[in-house]
């Protein structure tokens, strides 16, 4: 017999990762589906609802036992009313889905972006459960961040707090999909790395990803992984660039926030954690104020597309009083 449980649905451009999930088992079933977004809100909506229904029948957990449905969005929302403010990635806006979506299934919907709920995740389930004000940063196609300030999230005044990667780092920099220029994320994010790797092979730098690079593949985290291994000179001097800025980013927010610990992850801290964290730490050190980060502790982790996963449990007891 399983215990008291949410399901929660992290909401991805193509795909959907949902989970049945409580404090005490962990992760009791998981499916992942395609999704498009692009249909119908209704048809959208319904799709996410057979995720609900598969993940029960996969679990076999008694029905009564859900306590919520969890949804992590990637975009802005309003987790009091249950409005999409924005969702690029899903073509949503000023879209209330916890009303569509509860008329569709019988259970109580909850919805919060999915950086902010990896930041949950990770403060309660995961390294970050001795912080009491915190940092998390997710470092892969862009850069997300969520903050813990007196052991709760902190969602800013009109629920935008945390959006580390927007932040000015280069005036005139290079271009974001945000519309401005020089943005943290469009400099050191995986895609602006990548980008800039592409750029030198181009330029008759010889690297391990030549090969990639020519057939136009896309280069994954674990591609830059194993080419950083190898001691790929022209990898390693892109992605250090990359780690001196992320480094001296989170210094200055440091500075500003007097936190006692920054969680980094993302697809690509995960897949080089070994490598990226050590440069980090030394930027972070190089440009930190003296003794304002003497406690401050610089971790990586561990909980991975799971993180979204467990803030469910976090935001269930918060908006709803449920204990699972
Ligand atoms: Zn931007």
């Amino acid at each position: 017999m399983h215990r008291d449980s949410v399901i929660s649905i992290d909401m991805g451009g193509t795909k959907v990762l949902g989970c049945v999930v409580n404090s005490n088992e962990g992760i009791i079933a998981r499916v992942k589906k395609p999704t498009d977004p692009a249909s119908t809100r209704k048809k959208y909506v319904h799709q996410l609802a057979e995720v609900v229904y598969e993940l029960i029948e996969k679990s076999h957990i008694n029905r009564e036992k859900i306590k919520a449905v969890c949804l992590g969005v990637p975009g802005t929302v309003n987790p009091d009313t249950g409005v999409i403010g924005i969702a690029p990635n899903l073509g949503l806006k000023n879209f209330n889905i916890k009303r569509m979506l509860e008329a569709e299934i019988s259970f109580p919907v909850l919805i919060e972006n999915d950086v902010n709920l990896g930041a949950l995740g990770v403060k309660n389930f995961g390294v970050g459960k001795k912080a009491k004000n915190m940092l998390a940063v997710f470092v892969g196609t862009g850069i997300g961040g969520g903050l813990i300030f007196d052991d709760e999230l902190y969602r800013g005044s009109s629920f935008e707090a945390g959006e580390i990667g927007h932040m000015l780092v280069k005036k005139n920099g290079p271009k974001c999909g945000c519309g401005n220029k020089g943005c943290f994320e469009a400099i050191a994010s995986r895609t602006a790395i990548v980008n800039n790797i592409i750029k030198d092979i181009k330029s008759g730098k010889r690297s391990k990803l030549s090969k990639l690079v020519k057939s136009r593949e896309r280069i994954k985290s674990k591609s830059l992984a194993s080419a950083v291994k190898s001691g790929d000179k022209v990898v390693r001097k892109r992605i250090n660039e990359g780690c001196d800025v992320i480094g001296g980013v989170l210094a200055s927010i440091s500075n500003l926030l007097n936190l006692d610990m920054i969680i980094l992850g993302g697809g690509m801290i995960e897949a080089m954690d070994f490598y990226m964290l050590p440069l980090i730490k030394k930027s972070f050190s190089e440009h930190v104020m003296n003794n304002s980060a003497a406690g401050l502790k610089i971790v990586a982790s561990k909980l991975g597309d799971d993180a979204a996963i467990f803030g469910g449990i976090a935001l269930a007891e918060e908006f709803l009083g449920v204990m699972v």
